[in-house]
């Protein structure tokens, strides 16, 4: 492998080979998906390389589990990606909205001549108008009306058991309803945790679980009126590493005094701060510390980093970290009760002082399941999260679709036509593929559904017109609007990739190497 293959210069025909191979990545990557697009989506069976089973419904997962080589092909999967991880859904909506763009894109490059540098700028202002328009399309909605109930069923309509799931999400987030908002905004990441257990069945507790047992069976199941302290100290404040090879017995004897005697003063400072829980996220700890506290008969349990943070907020502890934190006032946490679960292997903290906090524990019968509820799950609670943040449209497709023509009726002049045509093409998309995801004739649909009113769009079973607002089909306009940007960012780099003569020669040279 030598540069001068990467830098070799091409002929006009051959970049546009480049133009084609990087939108036939694009369009195949969606194609993987569009069929799962809406309620009457159908799922994949996937099979991982350790053969596998996983089934799923959900774009991003089915991206992530694709092993395309194409560089663009991956670069659609990273967006899809960034896409989840922004607001937790639409990732099928913008790979969908995407391939649309690049098809329409390359049609005005190949067939019309117009400079792919017109059409980037005209995909950018296109998408910045569209969702400007679907912003004032939007409804501010909150906790208590029944538009959140509609968001999130909405959300889940594609899922396995969704109606299910639905009404647990929805009762999770009206359980700590207004205390999961900050300065204004929600933020469910912080007050509910999403668990999944198989064996077990679904419910919204009110408190948190430690996926674990106590540190002893011999320490008391059940704590009423728990005192709840969070440890970090060092608890194994001897180190047997001290001890060199030719030690003496009498320096193994004192060492040995030394560890009990801190061990002793640490169990004693401990306790004197009045706690009946101690919950630890020490490293190591010391036998001798371990059996201190079962023979005091004190409930323990080790706790992971990431769960101080939620133990902390939810009963109000402050972590301990050395001995003298263990005299402020303050650095108990309560919870009304604490216990464990044995046939499960759950700790339950159940009604801590600060009241704001619901776990949803997703059940499964089989580890795949498990797991696609528990994404469903997730899915629903961040719907609801954008929808309540920044207002909801209608769904379906009908929100893209009645954009097209208050982008057209802006009269934009020159390269900015140019993007609006790219943006709506994309925007048609969803409305149609959902409609062909239902059996109908998606085309035919859509230039029915385009002469209806704002709020009316097609139903999925009937194939009349029907106001999506009142049959409460209802998206989180923060999905839309960063679905249609993150399209909008593939489109415009798959586009631009055109003028860039290395790529061409870097993807035949993945492929020849993926293939050696
Ligand atoms: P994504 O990965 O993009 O979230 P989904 O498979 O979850 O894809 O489908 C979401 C789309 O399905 C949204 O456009 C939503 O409005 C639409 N949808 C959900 N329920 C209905 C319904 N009852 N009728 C029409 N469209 C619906
Ligand atoms: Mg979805």
């Amino acid at each position: 492998m030598t540069n001068t293959s990467v830098w070799r210069p091409m002929a006009q025909n051959i970049e546009f080979d480049a133009l084609e191979s990087n939108v036939n990545a694009v369009i195949a990557v969606a194609d993987t998906v569009r069929t799962t697009l809406g309620p009457k989506g159908l799922d994949k069976l996937l099979i991982d390389q350790a053969m596998n089973r996983h089934v799923s419904n959900d774009g991003v997962t089915i991206l992530l589990s694709l092993k395309t080589i194409h560089p663009v092909a991956r670069m659609v999967v990273e967006i899809a990606e960034r896409q989840e991880q922004l607001v937790g859904d639409g990732t099928t909506t913008a790979v969908v909205m995407a391939a649309e763009m690049v098809k329409e894109g390359k049609r005005l490059i190949k067939e019309l001549g117009v400079h792919p540098t017109k059409v980037v700028e005209g995909i950018e202002s296109g998408v910045y108008y569209a969702c400007e328009l679907l912003e004032k399309a939007a409804k501010k909605i909150s906790i208590d009306d029944v538009e959140l109930e509609h968001v999130v069923n909405t959300s889940l309509a594609s899922k396995l058991d969704g109606k299910r799931l639905a009404s647990i999400v929805i009762s999770a987030i009206r359980a700590v309803g207004n205390n999961a908002s900050y300065n204004g905004s929600y933020d469910f990441d912080k007050s509910i945790k999403i668990v999944r257990r198989m064996n077990m069945d679904d419910k919204v507790i009110s408190g948190l679980i430690l996926e674990r047992g106590r540190l002893d069976k011999d320490i008391p199941l059940e704590v009423k009126n728990a005192r709840i302290l969070i440890c970090k100290l060092d608890l194994k404040p001897v180190k047997e590493s001290w001890l060199k090879e030719n030690s003496r017995y009498e320096d193994i004897l004192t060492m040995e005094k030394d560890r009990v005697t801190k061990a002793k003063e640490i169990v004693d400072a401990m306790l004197a701060t009045g706690a009946n829980v101690i919950l630890i996220a020490s490293p190591e700890i010391d036998d001798v510390v371990e059996n201190l506290l079962i023979s005091r008969r004190v409930f323990a349990a080790i706790i992971s980093t990431d769960e101080i943070e939620h133990v902390a907020r939810y009963t109000n502890a402050k972590p301990a970290r050395f001995m003298d934190d263990l005299k402020l006032p303050d650095i108990l946490g309560y919870a009304d009760r604490v216990y464990e679960d044995e046939d499960n292997n759950i700790i339950y903290i159940e009604n801590g002082k600060n009241k704001n906090i619901v776990t949803i524990i997703v059940s499964g019968t089989t580890k795949e399941t498990s797991l696609e509820r528990w994404r469903a799950v997730r899915d629903g609670v961040n719907a609801a999260e954008a929808a309540l943040n920044k207002g909801v449209v209608v769904g379906g497709g009908a929100a893209e679709l009645h954009v097209i023509d208050k982008m057209k009726s802006l009269k934009l002049k020159g390269l900015e036509q140019v993007g609006i045509d790219v943006v709506a093409a994309a925007l048609e998309s969803i409305m149609r593929q959902i409609l062909t995801n239902a059996g109908f004739n998606g085309l035919e649909k859509v230039m029915t559904a385009k002469a209806l009113q704002d709020t009316f769009g097609i139903d999925i079973n009937t194939g009349e017109p029907i106001d999506m607002m009142e049959i409460g089909v209802l998206d989180p306009l923060l999905v839309k609007t960063t679905a249609l940007k993150a399209a909008g960012e593939i489109a415009k780099a798959v586009l631009r990739i055109d003028r860039n003569l290395a790529a061409d020669d870097l993807s035949q040279q993945a492929l020849s190497e993926s293939k050696r």
